[in-house]
């Protein structure tokens, strides 16, 4: 799109205790996008949207929010309209699934429209839920919030295909309604069903890069070639 990107990272560096593991990358995401960043694991995937969340600061380089360079950290970037889905489970488990959506910033009614799937359930304790119904409740809370930009780390993480397909779909329709999607995953296939352009990152650098539509027409060669399957 012609639009500026809502989020940027330029030429950033990144990692823990002072030691990279991302080292020079350049992303953006532009209005409306949904992007996916795929690579294999320990590539620097959750580093660098964490960075870009402001959970982490940066090592060197620049994240930018709305075209300028921030170090705002996340709490003060949650109140300008980013929100994250973290790969960690972010449910309470002692919770029912209804007070875990009330303690989202966003209305009960809202998650629920998003997935009905969890009415049936709004009574039992999230930590008894199955993997796929968690990851559902996570998502819905974070999407009921109406962030205008959505970072999500790892969605299908052990997900049957069909929950991963659910998933990705309602990051898609968010996207659809105005939101921005950006995207860790390591199950390239779904995630380019959806995505709008996407990113290969290998050991903490931007090895491939292009619309999701070239990616799925040589998705065969890209796995061989940068996500270690054949
Ligand atoms: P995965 O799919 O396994 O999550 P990833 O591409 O998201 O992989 P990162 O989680 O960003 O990769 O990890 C990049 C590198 O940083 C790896 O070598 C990892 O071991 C290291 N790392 C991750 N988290 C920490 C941490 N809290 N402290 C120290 N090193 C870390």
């Amino acid at each position: 799109t012609d639009e500026p990107p809502v989020l940027q990272a330029r030429d950033l560096h990144a990692g823990y205790r002072g030691v990279p593991c991302v080292r020079g990358v350049d992303l953006d995401v532009h209005p409306g996008e949904v992007v996916v960043v795929l690579g294999p694991n320990g590539a620097g995937k959750t580093t660098t949207l964490l960075t870009m969340a402001g959970a982490l600061p940066g090592l060197g380089g620049d994240v930018l929010w709305r075209g300028a360079p921030t170090k705002a950290p996340l709490h003060r970037r949650v109140g300008d309209g980013l929100g994250v889905v973290p790969e960690e489970r972010s449910i309470t488990s002692r919770l029912s699934v209804l007070d875990n959506l009330r303690i989202g910033a966003g209305p009960v009614e809202r998650a629920l429209e998003l997935f009905s799937e969890l009415r049936p359930l709004l009574g039992r304790r999230a930590g008894l839920l199955s993997g796929g119904e968690q990851r559902m409740l996570a998502t819905a809370r974070a999407l009921a919030a109406g962030p205008s930009v959505l970072l999500a780390d790892e969605l299908s993480l052990g997900l049957a295909p069909m929950i991963v397909s659910r998933l990705m779909r309602a990051l898609r329709e968010a996207a659809d309604q105005g939101a921005t999607v950006l995207l860790v995953e390591q199950h390239a296939r779904k995630a380019l069903a959806v995505a709008d352009r996407a990113y290969i990152l290998q050991r903490g650098a931007v090895v491939w890069s292009g619309t999701a539509d070239e990616a799925r027409r040589n998705l065969r060669r890209i796995e061989r070639a940068y996500l270690g399957q054949d």
